[in-house]
């Protein structure tokens, strides 16, 4: 086991930033944010409430009716989302730092996931620019062109896995078109949102367009949700958070994007490259600690190799290495907070009734402090067990035998997750129509997590409502004005004679 690296100039406590002002809880309350190695208290944040989320609305309402962002050409919002990605760039190293620190991933990860961050940011930056407004023209008749509007002051609510990318992921097209927004992150992580505000700043975002909240989701996060004048609500989160967000927002009938849980299945048959399939399927459940919502965490292999797949899996999942965030060779670092290690640790305490553990089980040897959890891998688990069918959001997985394609399907279909899929094999046809048929928003063929910003990002099912992810993002983040000119004779409104296009 390795020294706790602390990062230099570590803050000790952290300000809601409202207005282009750090601000503290109107009532003054705070939260605890804890060490994930330690579990020590090390930052306190701002606790807010519905009249901090009031006050930032309104920062954000004003800056949207009032405020040069909306009324700015694509190109001239591009060229500060574009500077915003170099700060992030230029400062990947810092921000990846204080990420592992805050939340326990590997550092090497939460630096792919800082780069990554910088990338949306100009993603988004290009894509508005390249963004042509849909015309349709029938020549001396009629014109008709759709007006995209930014639609006002989005609320964004993300959650503590990869914290910093998932809030780039949202406010890169939120901004990129033209809203303001109010960012509420998650309470277990609130140091890398505080960042963005010096980022910002100093990439000309005019004032008040960014505005940050923390606090509790049933305090800051219900009443963003509740609040008449923010009519859109991104989303990235549990199912049954997203259950409650969607009935709470109904009455105020807001545009609302889901990005819910998971219990993704990667599918291996006997033909497959099995080098490759153990490589990706231990990398897509134990990266990022295994708190990734795509995770690959249910393997389903066909019959003839399951013994070989088992064995070779086991193996290879006892060889990750777990050790401190902050050390560039730890591959599984510390789950975010004792709350969760309590739960992922039950599922482990569960599994051992459901299945056969062949690996892990426990906490590692050598750490009898922090959450840290052992690579675990549960061998013959049925349909029926909970490790199948619920989401664990941590480095365990289950691995269950089918014998046809058919069942494959079954039991690939069989949870009421629905968010991405994995499927191994060399044989063409069988790939794509069983992409074709898993219920699933995201299949990877023969290959890694890997995706293209251009690619609609989303789940059914549980996993989601509605895509994010190149120009599903723009709509989302924009109405869609359809305007109508006739250019030929206005013919009258009579019944029966005018001419409809
Ligand atoms: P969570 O639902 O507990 O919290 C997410 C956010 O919602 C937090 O900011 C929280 O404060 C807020 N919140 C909680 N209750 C609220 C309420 N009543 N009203 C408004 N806001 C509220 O989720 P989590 O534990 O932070 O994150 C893990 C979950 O996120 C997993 O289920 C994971 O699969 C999912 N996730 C999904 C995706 C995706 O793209 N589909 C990506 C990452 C994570």
């Amino acid at each position: 086991m390795t020294t706790r690296h602390i990062p230099a100039d570590l803050p000790d406590h952290i300000q809601h930033y409202i207005g282009g002002r750090f601000v503290d809880s109107v009532d003054g309350d705070t939260f605890e944010v804890l060490d994930p190695v330690t579990n020590e208290t090390y930052l306190r944040a701002a606790a807010g409430k519905k009249d901090d989320i009031d006050l930032a609305v309104a920062a954000a309402r004003e800056a949207f009716v009032n405020g040069p962002w909306p009324r700015m050409l694509p190109r001239e919002r591009a060229r500060i989302l574009h500077r915003i990605a170099d700060i992030v760039e230029s400062r990947d190293a810092r921000l990846a730092e204080l990420e592992s620190f805050d939340s326990g991933l590997p550092i090497t990860q939460a630096l792919g996931q800082a780069r990554r961050a910088a990338e949306n940011f100009r993603f988004f930056a290009d894509l508005i620019v390249a963004q042509a407004d849909d015309a349709f023209k029938v020549p001396g008749r009629q014109m008709n062109y759709v007006n995209r509007k930014p639609i006002g002051v989005a609320g964004l609510i993300t959650p503590w896995n990869t914290p910093f990318m998932l809030e780039s992921w949202k406010l890169g097209p939120a901004l990129a078109t033209g809203n303001t927004v109010v960012l509420k992150p998650a309470e277990f992580t609130p140091l890398s949102a505080s960042l963005w505000a010096g980022i910002f700043e100093e990439a000309g975002l005019p004032e008040g367009v960014f505005n940050l909240v923390n606090g509790l989701g049933e305090d800051a996060g219900d009443a963003l949700v509740k609040h008449p004048d923010v009519p859109l609500i991104s989303f990235t989160g549990e199912s049954r958070t997203g259950q409650i967000i969607f009935a709470n927002a109904a009455p105020y009938l807001k545009g609302l994007s889901m990005e819910l849980g998971g219990k993704s299945p990667a599918i291996v048959f006997a033909d497959a490259d099995l080098e490759a399939a153990i490589d990706a399927t231990i990398f897509g459940v134990f990266s990022l600690n295994g708190e990734r919502c795509t995770a690959g965490s249910r393997i389903l292999v066909e019959r003839p190799i399951y013994d070989e797949f088992v064995e070779r899996y086991a193996e290879q999942a006892k060889r990750v290495v777990v050790g401190d965030p902050q050390d560039p060779a730890t591959e599984v670092g510390a789950l975010v907070h004792p709350e969760h290690y309590e739960k992922v640790m039950s599922y482990v305490e569960i599994g051992k009734g459901e299945g056969r553990l062949v690996a892990g089980g426990g906490r590692p040897e050598g750490f009898p402090t922090g959450n840290y959890v052992a690579p675990t891998v549960f061998a013959d688990v049925p349909k029926e067990a909970r490790i199948f069918q619920e989401e664990i959001f941590g480095p365990v997985v289950a691995i269950t035998p089918f014998d046809t394609e058919e069942e494959a399907l079954e039991l690939a279909n069989g949870v009421r997750y629905g968010l991405a899929a994995y499927v191994w094999t060399n044989d063409l046809k069988r790939s794509h129509n069983f992409a074709q048929a898993i219920e699933a928003g995201m299949v990877w063929l023969n290959s890694n997590n890997v995706r293209d910003l251009r690619t609609p990002f989303g789940g059914v099912k549980a996993s989601g409502l509605g895509h994010e992810g190149g120009y599903r993002s723009i709509d989302f983040y924009t109405d869609q004005q359809a305007v109508h000119i006739t250019l030929g004779k206005v013919h009258n409104p009579t019944f029966g004679k005018s001419a409809p296009i």
